[in-house]
């Protein structure tokens, strides 16, 4: 039976985790009606005989429940009037994670938060199952919808990657293993201020019983202080995980030197600092993490090793796209804000950078300890005049047209460097003053190298 049988459910936004849900709702014989402000969507909804229906315009008798899109704002700034409309009538407001949970017959559940490093970990989480022989299906913010993924059996693992968006959307939220990465801020556009954030994030660990799993970063001030809530409250288990310093009973790295502690009878070690998908502390912190998770899905340090060996990382994610000579070329579009561009600069030395998009508050301001690494920079999009300004005396750099102009300026530099330099885009910035998403990009850059790798032959 489904638990949204016979109800009236409108979906509101149809992406891909939207369309899904409204399609799989209608299959699971609910009233489905949907809408989304882009004429192309409804179009392709109507193409696969779903029922549109102007959710703003239209009363809202008898609706049991809307499902929200991630994106549409719930409360901060403000909430979008649809939420106003669907409170009023009395419906339900959840996103298609909660749907996904209602509807899950077996598996378990393991779940991803932080503010950087979700996709990585939970891609990596995912990695070391499926190399191990395990069932597993990866999902949420990361590539498949949830509603579009496998049935597993019961010993299977969805690996779900969470944004604060979709925790606030799942009310009924339980895993079997939750992690919470790290906190920085960032978005506090929606959550108005860190403490809000916190509160959100940590909704990750809610409704976990004794044999459920926390996982938790050791290293940041916030996490430690959700550390000792869940000590007072929690049931689960609390393994810390840290990239600083050896915590008891948790996973930590220490100079490239992995060490699980996290189970009685299994501790054991493993030099990472050579694997290069993993390179960087932070990844390091994404190790641990999965580390302590594989481990307690019953995976041995055997197998756990060559998952990690194995592990090609993401795309976009300081992405090796390709080198010439001396000079490598590194696609990290992903870095978005400056926390994720500083794991990037700290990770190489003479760097010929290319920065800047759509400019996110304090620029790239406190990146500047790391500037010495920058051999020159290379500025694009609408935060170039602001980041000019915030170089400026302290490194040189030029103000280009676009990503293509700026990569051709940065691979002539470079070249001129008699060894060692990279190429790097990692923007500190947002995307969409000139691209589509961070995915469109990085694949941009790619072709771009790919272009002067081809042309130089
Ligand atoms: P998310 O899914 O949380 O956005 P990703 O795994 O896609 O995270 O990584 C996004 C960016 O953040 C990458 O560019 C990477 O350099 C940086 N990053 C990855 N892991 C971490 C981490 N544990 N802590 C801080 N920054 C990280």
């Amino acid at each position: 039976s489904h638990a949204f049988e016979n109800k009236n459910i409108a979906v509101f936004g149809l992406g891909k985790s939207g369309m899904a849900t409204a399609e799989r709702l209608t299959t699971g014989k609910a009233h489905v009606f949907v809408w989304d402000d882009n004429q192309g969507r409804r179009d392709l909804a109507l193409s696969k005989g779903l029922v549109i229906k102007d959710l703003i315009s239209d009363s809202w008798t008898a609706t049991d429940a809307l499902i929200l899109s991630p994106g549409v704002p719930l409360t901060h700034p403000a909430p979008h009037p649809v939420v106003g409309m669907a409170l009023k009538a009395g419906a339900k407001i959840v996103g298609d994670i909660e749907v996904f949970l209602k509807e899950k017959k077996a598996g378990k559940i393991i779940g991803v938060t932080g503010t950087n490093g979700k996709s990585t970990t939970s891609a990596l989480i995912d990695h070391l199952l499926t190399s191990a022989g395990k069932s597993a299906a990866l999902g949420g913010n990361i590539g498949t919808p949830v509603m579009d993924l496998p049935q597993l059996p019961e010993e299977g693992a969805y690996v779900l990657e969470l944004s604060s968006y979709q925790l606030d959307l799942t009310p009924s939220w339980k895993a079997d293993i939750a992690i919470l990465l790290n906190i920085t801020p960032d978005h506090l556009d929606r959550h108005g201020d860190m403490a809000g954030y916190a509160a959100v994030k940590c909704r990750i660990f809610q409704h976990q019983s004794e044999t459920g799993i926390a996982i938790v970063d050791a290293d940041d001030s916030i996490c430690a202080a959700i550390t000792s809530e869940l000590k007072r409250h929690s049931k689960a288990k609390i393994v810390p995980i840290s990239v600083n310093h050896p915590v008891e009973a948790g996973v930590y790295v220490i100079d490239g030197l992995l060490s699980d502690q996290s189970l009685d009878d299994q501790s054991w070690t493993l030099d990472i600092s050579d694997i290069a998908s993993l390179r960087g502390r932070h990844n390091w912190q994404n190790a641990a993490a999965a580390v302590a998770a594989a481990s307690h899905l019953g995976l041995t340090p055997d197998e756990i090793e060559n998952g990690l060996r194995t592990f090609g990382g993401l795309a976009h994610r300081m992405e090796n796209v390709g080198s010439l000579d001396h000079v490598t070329f590194v696609n990290d579009s992903k870095a978005t804000n400056a926390e994720a561009a500083e794991k990037a600069l700290t990770s190489f030395n003479d760097i010929f950078w290319i920065a800047g998009g759509r400019q996110k508050a304090g620029g790239i301001e406190q990146l500047a300890p790391h500037f010495d690494r920058v051999r020159e920079a290379f500025l694009i999009g609408e935060a170039s005049e602001s980041f000019a300004n915030q170089l400026e005396g302290k490194v040189n750099y030029t103000i280009c047209k676009d990503l293509e102009e700026a990569t051709k300026a940065a691979a002539l530099a470079a070249k001129k460097l008699s060894s060692g330099a990279i190429v790097l885009l990692s923007p500190a910035a947002a995307s969409f003053d000139q691209f589509d998403s961070f995915e469109a990009r990085g694949d941009a850059f790619r072709n771009f190298v790919t272009d002067l790798l081809v042309g130089d032959k």
